[in-house]
């Protein structure tokens, strides 16, 4: 076993980013596969809609951050992480929970040298390459040192867009910092697809940003046929911690991710 490490990414706020790793993780975990979810957001979002208070959380990903900066060996980090900050859901999945102290840890690691501050994470999340069979990694929505490590860590990036005004502002950058972290940090990095969320049957807006996003793109990425439809019940969903699957298994949002985790699965 040799885990596919995924970072779920995009720069803009809002677009289902958090929504997509917990479902599509969940989703993975319902085909019988071993998932590991990391939060590497400073809101701590995937932890709270996984039902956790973060920010009374003590070990996060950042303190086994800090701890690989102070020269813990892959074994010390693997015990800390095993008693102290690995969580459990209920539905199947193992997560790495975060919160907002991760904030700092930007500052800190651009006072690394490049060698060692892209790479702090990837080094981190090697050490379960063989007790998972997919290791995905909610991005904060930045391209900053944090979401490069979550580059430098990963085999690949599915990015979710909101089929919302200006969904592709912001997109071209998004492709560039991949293309130069494939260039210079991490040669197999790839984008493995794009994934429209919150859709809206017959609405313009919904055809626009799908039409111009295949037009644009089409060509060179792979745009998901499925898209994730608008509805409440995701939202419900982050509220309870839980997902769309227990919530609401007859959700159109519910196939919608299965048909993704399926893609997931197939993509080689
Ligand atoms: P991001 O992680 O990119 O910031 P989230 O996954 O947190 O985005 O989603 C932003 C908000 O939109 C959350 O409140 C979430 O519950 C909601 N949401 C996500 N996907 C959908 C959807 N398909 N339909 C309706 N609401 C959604
Ligand atoms: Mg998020």
């Amino acid at each position: 076993m040799s885990a596919k490490k995924i970072a779920i990414a995009n720069q803009k706020g809002g677009v289902g980013k958090t929504t997509t790793a917990i479902n599509v993780g969940i989703g993975l975990a319902r085909e019988g596969k071993k998932v590991l979810l990391v939060d590497f957001d400073t809101q701590g979002s995937m932890t709270k809609a996984l039902g956790i208070k973060a920010d009374a959380l003590r070990h996060t990903i950042c303190t086994v951050m800090d701890k690989a900066l102070e020269g813990d060996s892959p074994e010390q980090l693997k015990c800390y992480m095993e008693e102290f900050v690995k969580l459990h859901q209920e539905e199947g999945v193992d997560f790495i929970p975060s919160n907002s102290i991760l904030a700092g840890m930007e500052n800190t690691l651009l006072d690394e040298r490049p060698e060692v501050r892209n790479y702090i994470l990837k080094g981190i999340l090697d050490i379960y390459l063989e007790e998972y069979d997919f290791i995905l990694i909610d991005c904060q929505p930045s391209l900053g040192i944090l979401t490069l490590n979550a580059f430098c860590a990963s085999d690949r990036a599915i990015v979710p867009v909101q089929a919302q005004f200006l969904a592709l502002e912001g997109f071209e950058e998004l492709i560039k910092t991949v293309r130069r972290v494939r260039k210079k940090l991490n040669p197999t990095i790839d984008i493995e697809g794009v994934l429209l969320t919150m859709t809206q049957k017959n609405t313009n807006m919904t055809r626009q940003i799908s039409e111009s996003l295949r037009d644009k793109y089409g060509r060179v990425l792979n745009i998901y046929q499925a898209s994730i439809p608008y509805t409440v019940r995701l939202g419900e969903c982050a509220q309870k911690g839980r997902s769309i699957y227990s919530h609401d298994r007859k959700s159109p949002a519910a196939d919608a991710y299965m048909d993704i985790v399926r893609e997931v699965m197939a993509y080689e």
